[in-house]
């Protein structure tokens, strides 16, 4: 043909969280990567607040922990409500998970422009060959795989690239989603607007809390406020659907009187000023509708990301999503190309786990939008979900730091220091540094249940201490692989 072709093993398409994670993850491993985004970085994108596997996992593994640190992003211990039957704000802390030692027990409230910039120029230190603002129009497919994409540069001109795998990590607004497995199936639940600005100044919780994100709930939705700089705070409202015709008529009207309607935000917000700076001097509106797919790969071809599912931003799980996401589909894509495992098989694990993180917090939000229980029925229900954590408000602070999976890769290696901690310190200093709500010892933590579940833990943590890996991966379903000792390729669990 006339269209200049090019080749690759990996085309990904987008350089968002999603975009960045599986073409450096795949990079890393030697294979030459294509990475192309329609747009130009830094570009704004919502999606603010980050989970400690995020910024402590995956960036560790991608080699980028270290930049993010230095970039000065806000300091994020954990989140404070006021959500529930409990009129007072209650709180959470990363560092009540065992899995997180005291350095990596945060992450951190991030301006996306410059958080994903990041991400995208360490994608291009590690190898993977960056072109932005080139557009994909289109997938190359026969009836057998996906081949290839056609895309459209900044000097016009339809080109083509070819692969032995397209990744889709374009987003929320996908064009090309529909190649794997049809329409997106959209949920019945969460189908809410949100509409979104920035205030100059605003209060800071007390210290050391004052990086928290405060989730509120009111009248008509739930209002997130998100401490980004001294001078900058991202302020959010979540509303039904039935607001959506107000909320898209006057954006900057409905943004101020939502604000207004909720005390606890309007109390912090503080007559602070609307912010008066790029990008942040607009008020936007995005329907934040929970979707996923029935299928997120193909031959050739695998959705990451918001291509591939979203479910309601209240847990900040966006990103964790599609970062731990794209981490399953480097995994899957390395070890295909390899040619050490069949491709069936690892695309099949990507899927499988994936499918049970996303799964995860569906279930778990679902029981957190009932607003007539306390946060200790919601901790329950944490549990119940995840089967992790030796107590319910454990759970919770796994699930809602990204751990649940309990993939080694997204704690940091500070991991083994945390647990020979956790396992020597005596049970007494463990459960007096958990929180009770109204003055008195929740007796859910003095129950037998937990002081035996404890004590198993203790000595499976010695155990590991011992003698070899602190922890033998098991894998996920029977006959399920295990991860690879990088963290970027699947194995074959041991027998
Ligand atoms: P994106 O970051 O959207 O990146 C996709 C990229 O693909 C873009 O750069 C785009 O330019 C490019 N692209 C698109 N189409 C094409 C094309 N045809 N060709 C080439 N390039 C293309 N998440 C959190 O973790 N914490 C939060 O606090 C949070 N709050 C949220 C609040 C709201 C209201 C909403 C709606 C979401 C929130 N999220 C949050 C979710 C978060 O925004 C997303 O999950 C996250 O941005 C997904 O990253 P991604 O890499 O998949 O997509």
């Amino acid at each position: 043909s006339e269209t200049p072709s090019e080749e690759f093993d990996v085309i990904v398409v987008g350089g968002g969280p999603a975009g960045s994670t599986v073409a450096s993850a795949v990079a890393l491993r030697g294979h030459r990567v294509l990475l192309l985004d329609q747009q130009t970085f830094p570009r704004y994108q919502i999606g603010e607040s980050l989970l400690p596997s995020t910024v402590h996992g995956v960036c560790r593994i991608l080699g980028v922990e270290d930049e993010v640190a230095r970039a000065g992003f806000k300091l994020k211990r954990g989140g404070t409500f006021r959500w529930g039957r409990n009129r007072d704000p209650w709180q959470f802390s990363f560092a009540l998970s065992p899995r997180l030692s005291d350095p990596t027990s945060f992450a951190y409230q991030v301006e996306r422009n410059r958080f994903d910039a990041i991400l995208l120029d360490n994608a291009r230190r590690v190898g993977v060959d960056v072109r932005e603002g080139c557009r994909v129009s289109d997938v190359v497919a026969d009836e057998e795989r996906v081949r290839g994409v056609r895309w459209t540069g900044p000097g016009g001109g339809t080109r083509e690239a070819r692969a032995r795998y397209v990744v889709d990590a374009s987003g929320n607004t996908s064009r090309i989603h529909p190649h794997v497995g049809g329409k997106r199936t959209y949920s019945n639940f969460f189908r809410n607007i949100a509409v979104f600005g920035y205030v100059a100044g605003g209060r800071r919780l007390p210290k050391p809390n004052d990086g928290n994100i405060f989730c509120a709930t009111f009248d008509e939705g739930w209002i997130w406020y998100i401490p980004l700089r001294d001078e900058l705070t991202s302020v959010g409202a979540v509303v039904s659907r039935e607001h959506a015709a107000a909320v898209q008529g006057d954006p900057v009207a409905a943004w101020r009187r939502l604000i207004d309607s909720c005390p606890e935000i309007r109390d912090l917000v503080d007559g602070a000023p609307q912010a008066g700076e790029a990008p942040y001097d607009e008020v936007r509106v995005r329907k934040d509708w929970s979707y996923w797919k029935t299928r997120l790969w193909r031959p050739g071809m695998v959705l990451v990301g918001d291509a591939a599912c979203f479910v309601d931003p209240v847990l900040s799980s966006g990103v964790h999503l599609a970062t731990y996401g794209s981490l399953l589909a480097a995994r899957a894509i390395n070890s295909t190309l390899d040619g050490t495992l069949d491709e069936a098989r690892c695309f099949g694990e990507f899927e499988a786990r994936y499918r049970h993180e996303y799964g995860l917090f569906y279930e778990f939000l679902m029981s957190f939008y009932d607003l007539h229980q306390d946060e200790r029925s919601y901790f329950w229900k944490a549990r119940k979900v995840t089967n992790v954590g030796a107590t319910e408000l454990e759970a919770f602070v796994e699930l809602v730091g990204g751990l649940a999976s309990g993939d080694a890769a997204l704690a940091a290696p500070a991991e083994a220091g945390a647990r020979l901690t956790a396992a020597s310190s005596d049970l007494d200093r463990v459960v007096g540094r958990l929180p009770d709500s109204d003055g008195h010892r929740n007796p859910l933590y003095e129950s037998a249940a937990f002081r035996q579940t404890f004590h198993e833990g203790a000595v499976l943590q010695e155990r590991g201490l011992l003698g070899g890996p602190l922890e033998e991966e098991a894998p996920l379903r029977p006959g399920g692989l295990v991860t690879s000792e990088d963290g970027l390729g699947w194995a074959a669990a041991a027998t």
